[in-house]
């Protein structure tokens, strides 16, 4: 296939913004594409040359794409400002500027050459870079020029994510969204979506029975439910392992065990980011696990090595640059409590009861300096497992986390195999979950915060791959926070509503619209019924309490969720 044609798919899904629309687009492009393709295809669609979990970054600046536009076309580099001020976007700038005169560029050699843009660094890398893409925009029409520029400018906003390119391959099987489940699930397993779109291309859907956890590919991680009480969780979920809900970060580290011992480490954060290069330490692990190969799920946390206190999540995730890094790890040591082993030695564990697992853990992991077996207590008794969650709550910790002791790990899901358990939810009527919430634009300042530029944000939950606006949130926000949040925000400013926002209540119009890429933590007094916000509720007294990095706007709650943390709410409001 040829870019070209790509790039006419590429403008008919930049115009629609109707759902269906872009899953039959999609679909019919898959099924244009050969089996060799439809993987790269994947990542372009996404601005991407790699899965999510591999580091790759552009690394283009405006000046430098003004220059390879310049290269290109022969032209002044200020005609290319000009335009550029007039058209304020680079893509329809170079697709101006062309020249008419094409080579052909197929869709493999423009991937082959994005990923090669990705890839150079060092010294005179941003020349070797502008030369690479001046070449490719000399070969392309001028419709496929402007989407060659916005890829590695990060600008490439067709507004649906890995979830809708499942729907259309099923839509590509089946000619409907029945094995989107299946697909799902798969993608779960390995969150890669050019591997599973090339599988099901050459082998059907049955080929996704052969998709398993393998080490240096990150299995998404299982999440937690809410239920109101422990009776609840008892009566719903059975005999339960009961375990510390530790306040720390998320990791899942993947051992790899060379043949002259040495160990190779990876590590992942749960929104599938590499975080490897934050965990130096890891690298001494090799005592501690006794295995060839292994992925662990744990929760990093710091520990004070006065007192022996386990501390914040804020310190733990003070590990950003190197020098935090060096320093952090000399006041903060890291524990790693280790609670689920999803794979051994070639075995995956994914569809093994909890309870084996457990054991399987117990065997392969010997404690040491950084890891430890996490703690817990077995139990089909709601008292029994209340005491022991008030006595996470007396030592300081958040609480618990619920497992069905005979579940099967399931990766990416927020099912009832595992349930948080913080105080008793909805106790007094009050709202004790944070929420998750994507910022979707911003108010003007008005007073001291004009400083910053911004008085309010507009946020919300989302409904598939939609958001509906769940509140106003002005409060709660540090100086600092407001200054972190200013330099983000502006960077994802758009001029239009973002297609994945279904329609704002005109009372809630902000003043500047932004992509939803930012999750912010928010916590309330408590959820009312609400007539204005898409979300159906709204938020009473909202406090945002961190930005959380550790998600992505897919990782944001949903309707359904805040649907039941009302209806659990209630429960309690009517006792
Ligand atoms: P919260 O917002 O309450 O911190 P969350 O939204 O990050 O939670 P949840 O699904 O609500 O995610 O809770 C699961 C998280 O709890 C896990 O992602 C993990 O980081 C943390 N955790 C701490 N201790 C445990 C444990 N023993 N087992 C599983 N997860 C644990």
């Amino acid at each position: 296939m040829l870019f070209s044609q790509l790039a006419v798919y590429l403008q008919k899904l930049d115009e629609t913004s109707s759902r269906n629309t872009i899953t039959e687009l999609l679909a019919d492009l898959f099924r244009r594409a050969s089996a060799d393709e439809i993987g790269k295809l994947c990542y372009l669609l996404q601005g991407r040359v790699a899965p999510l979990y591999e580091e790759t970054e552009f690394g283009m600046a405006d000046k430098f794409m003004i220059r390879a536009i310049a290269l290109a076309y022969g032209a002044d580099q200020s005609v290319v400002l000009k335009t550029f001020k007039e058209h304020g976007d680079l893509g329809k700038t170079a697709s101006a500027l062309h020249t008419g005169k094409t080579e052909k560029l197929e869709v493999t050699d423009a991937y082959i050459q994005l990923r090669a843009i990705a890839e150079t660094n060092g010294t005179g890398s941003q020349e070797k870079k502008i030369q690479l893409l001046a070449d490719m925009l000399k070969r392309v029409d001028a419709t496929a020029a402007c989407y060659i520029v916005r890829i590695p400018l990060d600008k490439l906003r067709l507004g649906f994510s890995e979830m809708t390119i499942l729907d259309s391959l099923s839509w590509m099987l089946a000619g409907d969204k029945s094995l989107r489940s299946r697909l799902e699930d798969a993608y779960n397993v390995r969150p890669d979506i050019g591997y599973i779109s090339e599988t099901v291309k050459k082998e059907g859907i049955a080929g996704l029975s052969h998709v398993r956890a393998r080490v240096g590919s990150p299995v998404l991680a299982e999440l937690c439910q809410r239920l109101p009480n422990a009776a609840e969780m008892i009566k719903k979920m059975g005999n339960v392992a009961v375990e510390p809900k530790y306040d720390g970060v998320r990791v899942q580290i993947h051992v790899i065990r060379a043949r002259n011992g040495g160990v190779k480490i990876s590590t992942y954060s749960r929104n599938l980011e590499p975080t490897t290069d934050m965990f130096p330490e890891l690298s001494e692990i090799g005592k501690e696990v006794d295995a060839r190969e292994a992925i662990l799920d744990c929760e990093a946390v710091g520990l004070d090595p006065v007192t022996g206190k386990i501390s914040s999540f804020q310190e733990t995730s003070t590990r950003k640059r190197k020098h935090d890094i060096d320093e952090a790890r000399k006041s903060v040591p890291l524990r790693f409590f280790v609670f689920d082993i999803l794979y051994k030695d070639g075995k995956d564990f994914l569809s093994t009861p909890l309870s084996e697992r457990r054991s399987i853990l117990e065997h392969t992991v010997k404690p040491g300096r950084l890891l430890s077996i996490s703690p817990q207590i077995v139990t089909d008794k709601a008292d029994e497992l209340r005491r022991y969650h008030d006595e996470q709550l007396r030592v300081g910790l958040e609480g618990v986390v619920v497992k069905k002791w005979n579940s099967l790990y399931e990766p990416g899901r927020r099912g009832y195999s595992w349930v948080k358990f913080k105080e008793e939810e909805g106790k007094d009527g009050k709202l004790t979950d944070t929420i998750d919430a994507v910022v979707m634009g911003y108010y003007l300042g008005e007073g001291k915060r004009t400083g910053f530029g911004i008085g309010a944000l507009l946020v919300g939950v989302r409904k598939g791959e939609q958001f509906e606006t769940v509140t106003k949130i002005g409060t709660g926000v540090t100086d600092a926070l407001w200054k972190t949040l200013q330099k983000q925000l502006h960077a994802i400013e758009v001029r239009g509503v973002p297609k994945e926002y279904d329609a704002v209540h005109k009372t809630l119009i902000p003043d500047v619209w932004t992509r939803p890429l930012i999750v912010v933590e928010l916590a309330g007094d408590d959820l009312t019924k609400s007539p204005t916000h898409g979300a159906g509720y709204a938020v009473r007294f909202p406090r945002l309490v961190r930005i959380r990095k550790d998600k992505r706007p897919a990782d944001a709650t949903t309707v359904s969720e805040l649907t039941r943390m009302f209806e659990n709410q209630m429960s309690h409001t009517k006792k």
